[in-house]
């Protein structure tokens, strides 16, 4: 198949321009083999790391050392190699620990890592324990690491909830070696090392840094085709998949619901949700309409981007465009904070009246019928195509693929400051001593990108301003098209 490839040179941030002491420390922690240096890597990427010895009662230890980069954040990391022998010979205070001790000690947050896939074993509640005593003045942030396959089978939510049981809060999941879940290591990093963003919002380092992290826009894509019954999505999805290697099956022990289709498309995994659906074929009798929405409702939580299909047929022969529960699905999936593709299929139906009123109707009532009912997000993506035919399906996969990188887009704190000063001069305001200030303005989260404006004074954003700053966003860092996120926050 036409395989679209996009090159993009990623710059690097200078990172000699940052003193690795003036950085906050977090210390990687668990027992052998829980993926403390896939993390570490992860985390320096391909920036060279320092490893020291650290002689210590006869015995030497490796600790290796690096600047993290995590989205805005950088801090200084720390592979502890010590904590672990202790573990596993298994008694807490061992001749180690005075080395481990004094790790800890410079750190200002220690990232526990646990294995998802093995759960929490005697070893990881040694480490809590340890951590538990001599961690007392820093904060811990559980990590269930290698979590890629539990995302899939569902059976997350039990790893969580005994990691949980280790008393350092809410754990996170995450797989290193893929990257999947690093938006919640840095939910959870963020808050506890944000007075360094702060010192650093000014700071003009990252200058030349791309705008989208490219790296996390890698990891699998989650995509979920929905519609009403008979739209096509099943014809669609066949369509994509004709020229792709597929994975369809029924894992060991799994039931129906969770069929896991995957596919790679220019590289990119692809993982499809809402399966149950739509695969099994041999189902052929379809509930109403009402199932698709509970069902699809329950799957948008998983997707990073909802492809809903709509048939063109019935648009042209309807009075309105979409039916309530496409309008339903819609709007749900951008109060989600999904990314969205509307797709207008069948269109080979009203063929041999391109020039016909009613075939124009159809190009532009869609596009603008969206506009009506999500009324908050200009520029969602439309396509039309044909799946019987198998036209369209480059540009569908297009759009998500481009509506997924702008959902992960994540820009630097330093440029958005920038860009704030410029915007905020053209902005008109209303009434000069109601004007609030905005010390700084950075991006909190990806996925979809979520800014915060922190405002020194009284005044607040209104709506109006808060609009004018989301459209702005979205024109001069083309991110259109997704759901954009802002909220303001005073700070003294
Ligand atoms: P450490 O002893 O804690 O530093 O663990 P390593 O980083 O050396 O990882 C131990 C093993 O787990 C290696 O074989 C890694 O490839 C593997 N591993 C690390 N992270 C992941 C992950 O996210 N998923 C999977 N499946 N394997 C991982
Ligand atoms: P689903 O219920 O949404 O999965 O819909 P299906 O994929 O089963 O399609 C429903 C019917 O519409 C089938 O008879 C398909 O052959 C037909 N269909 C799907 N896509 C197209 C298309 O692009 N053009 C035409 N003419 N028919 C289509």
């Amino acid at each position: 198949g036409q395989k679209i490839t996009k090159s993009k040179s990623v710059p690097s941030i200078d990172f000699t321009k940052i003193r690795i002491d003036k950085l906050p420390t977090v210390v990687l922690v668990g027992r052998p083999n829980v993926g403390k240096s896939a993390l570490f890597n992860r985390l320096i990427r391909r920036r060279e790391a320092l490893v020291y010895n650290t002689p210590n009662d006869h015995v030497t230890r490796d600790v290796r050392e690096g600047v993290a980069k995590l989205g805005d954040l950088r801090f200084r990391v720390l592979d502890s190699a010590g904590l672990e022998a202790e573990a596993s010979s298994g008694s807490v205070l061992s001749r180690t620990a005075g080395m481990t001790k004094k790790v800890l000690e410079q750190s200002r947050v220690a990232v526990f890592l646990i294995d998802a896939r093995d759960g929490l074993q005697p070893m990881d509640q040694d480490v809590g324990r340890w951590l538990r005593k001599h961690a007392s003045g820093i904060k811990t942030v559980v990590v269930l690491n290698k979590a890629e396959s539990l995302y899939f089978t569902g059976t997350l939510p039990v790893a969580v909830r005994e990691a949980y049981t280790l008393g350092f809060g809410e754990p996170i999941a995450l797989s290193a070696e893929t990257g999947l879940g690093m938006t919640e290591l840095y939910d959870a990093l963020r808050p506890l090392l944000e007075d360094f963003v702060l010192q650093y919002a000014n700071d003009d380092i990252d200058e030349d840094t791309t705008p989208s992290d490219t790296e996390e826009s890698k990891v699998p894509l989650q995509l979920a085709i929905v519609g009403r019954p008979n739209v096509g999505k099943s014809t669609l999805l066949n369509a994509i998949l004709q020229e792709d290697r597929v994975l369809v099956g029924p894992e060991a022990g799994l039931t129906r619901d969770s069929i896991r289709v995957e596919f790679e498309y220019e590289g990119r995994t692809i993982y499809l949700v809402d399966t149950a659906g739509w695969l099994d074929r041999t189902k052929k009798e379809r509930g109403p309409a009402t199932l698709s929405i509970v069902q699809s409702r329950k799957h948008l939580m998983r997707a990073h981007v909802v492809a809903l299909v709509l048939d063109a047929e019935e648009i042209a022969k309807a009075r309105r465009t979409m039916k309530h529960a496409e309008v339903v699905i819609a709007r749900r999936a951008i109060e989600e904070g999904r990314g969205l593709v509307v797709i207008v299929n069948k269109i080979d139906l009203l063929r041999g009246n391109e020039n016909s009123k009613i075939y124009q109707n159809v190009l532009k009532a869609v596009p603008e019928e969206i506009q009506t009912v999500i009324p908050q997000v200009t520029g969602i993506p439309v396509v039309f195509v044909s799946a019987l035919e198998g036209k369209g399906r480059i540009a569908v996969m297009r759009q998500i693929v481009e509506t997924y990188e702008k959902w992960c887009m994540r820009l630097p704190t330093a440029r958005l400051n920038r860009w704030l000063r410029k915007v905020m001069s053209r902005h008109s305001w209303k009434d000069q001593a109601a004007q609030p200030k905005i010390k700084y303005f950075t991006q909190v989260k990806a996925r979809p990108p979520t800014f915060v404006a922190f405002l020194s004074g009284k005044n607040q954003l209104s709506e109006t301003d808060i609009r004018f700053l989301t459209r702005s966003l979205k024109e001069d860092f083309d991110i259109g098209g997704i759901p954009i996120r802002i909220t303001q926050r005073s700070v003294l």
